[in-house]
């Protein structure tokens, strides 16, 4: 179908504001510098002011800012860390990365963020023969922010680092305050389709600790505190300025963009209400700034088919819960749950249509589709 909507849409993303980013990108071009560089600080700064922290540091994607946060933070070889197999793959990836142990829990269903009630059985009764639980990653899925009100002071109790996954959540909140400045140190992802995009690889790395920071901003580029000087082993994973100009261009309009996604999903919410699914629900006092917008039906492939027959493209998130990924499967550890409850959900989860460029007639086309979903 030639005027099918997709479920996510880079291209009408760049071309909503091709002349702020042609511009910044040519300012970049012109600079002559292409590696941490002005762009580079400008927007490390910018994006702590935006979110309320200390310090922000850039690396090159979402995936190894969870890396840098967890070895800037000590934990590698010899430590274990708990998150969600409901997640992308990379939350958990870059935990082995890191050279720790993941032990993943399931999910609360209504919200599909980490289940405090699992949080606190590995904690208080760690599975044989893994390693001290050293931190918590809690992923705010989807938009959403995980219960971080009952998970914060469980780690706070144990002794547990929290570790905030963003890389679906730029500009949520709960409680008034932005996901990002609740734990330790936040994590965020740049990836296209992400709330804030860049037009390639991005990431960043966000704490109130400035000594983690300094830490983190070593480890990014060879361990180095002085140039060519290796104070400690670090990787390579910078922020290039043509990505930091262009992500400068958009953080302004991050929260006018995340206002547009809230406002479709009040309309497909109103679309479903009095048929047989269930909108999404949100956690209250919260900011969802509906990342993906997803809902569960008993038969994907049929609901799949019978949208893709109206023009309208789908998406899911995720099919095939980490721990049961070839890569994973019957190697890692589970928690009290047996992630029974992320199973489920992975059988039936379908992600809509949702980026702030859906005009209001595609909205309304959607719309009408869904209330013949069951
Ligand atoms: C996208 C994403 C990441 C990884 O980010 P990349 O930039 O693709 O490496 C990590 N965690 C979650 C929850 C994500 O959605």
């Amino acid at each position: 179908m030639d005027n099918m909507i997709p479920q996510a849409n880079p291209g009408a993303g760049y071309r909503a504001r091709k002349a702020e980013i042609d511009a910044a990108v040519a300012r970049a071009l012109d600079s002559g510098w292409y590696i941490l560089g002005q762009e580079g600080r400008a927007f490390e700064a910018e994006f702590a002011a935006w979110l309320g922290t200390a310090r922000a540091v850039s690396c090159g994607n979402g995936t190894d800012a969870l890396q840098l946060a967890l070895r800037g933070l000590g934990i590698g070889a010899g430590s274990a860390v708990a998150t969600v197999s409901h997640t992308a793959v990379a939350t958990v990836a870059a935990i082995e990365m890191a050279g720790a142990t993941p032990v993943l829990l399931d999910i609360d269903p209504a919200t599909y963020t980490l289940d405090p009630a699992e949080v606190e059985a590995v904690l208080a009764h760690p599975p044989a023969g893994l390693p001290p639980i050293r931190a918590v990653i809690a992923v705010h899925l989807y938009g959403q922010a995980a219960d971080l009100d009952a998970i914060a002071p469980l780690c706070a109790r144990y002794g547990a680092v929290l570790i905030e996954d963003c890389a679906q959540a730029h500009g949520a909140a709960l409680h008034g305050r932005r996901l990002g400045m609740l734990g330790e140190i936040a994590c965020f992802s740049f990836y296209p389709t992400k709330n804030l995009g860049a037009l390639g690889d991005g990431g960043m790395v966000a704490t109130a600790n400035p000594a983690l920071a300094d830490e983190v901003a070593a480890l990014r580029q060879y361990g180095w505190r002085e140039h060519y000087v290796s104070d400690m082993v670090g990787i390579n994973s910078r922020l290039d300025e043509l990505q930091a100009a262009v992500l400068r261009a958009r953080l302004p309009h991050l929260e006018a963009d995340n206002d547009r996604r809230i406002a479709i999903a009040a309309a497909y919410d109103a679309a479903l209400a009095g048929g047989p699914l269930a909108p999404p629900a949100r956690r209250p006092d919260a900011r969802h700034v509906f990342h993906q917008y997803v809902v569960r039906v008993p038969d994907r492939a049929a609901c799949q088919a019978a949208l893709r027959a109206q023009g309208i493209g789908s998406g899911i998130h995720y099919p095939v819960p980490v721990h049961l990924q070839p890569a994973y499967r019957g190697r890692v550890t589970l928690g009290p749950a047996r992630c029974r409850a992320t199973e489920a959900a992975a059988r039936e989860v379908l992600s809509l249509p949702m980026y702030p460029e859906l005009t209001d007639a595609e909205v309304a086309r959607i719309a009408t589709a869904l209330g013949t979903l069951r």
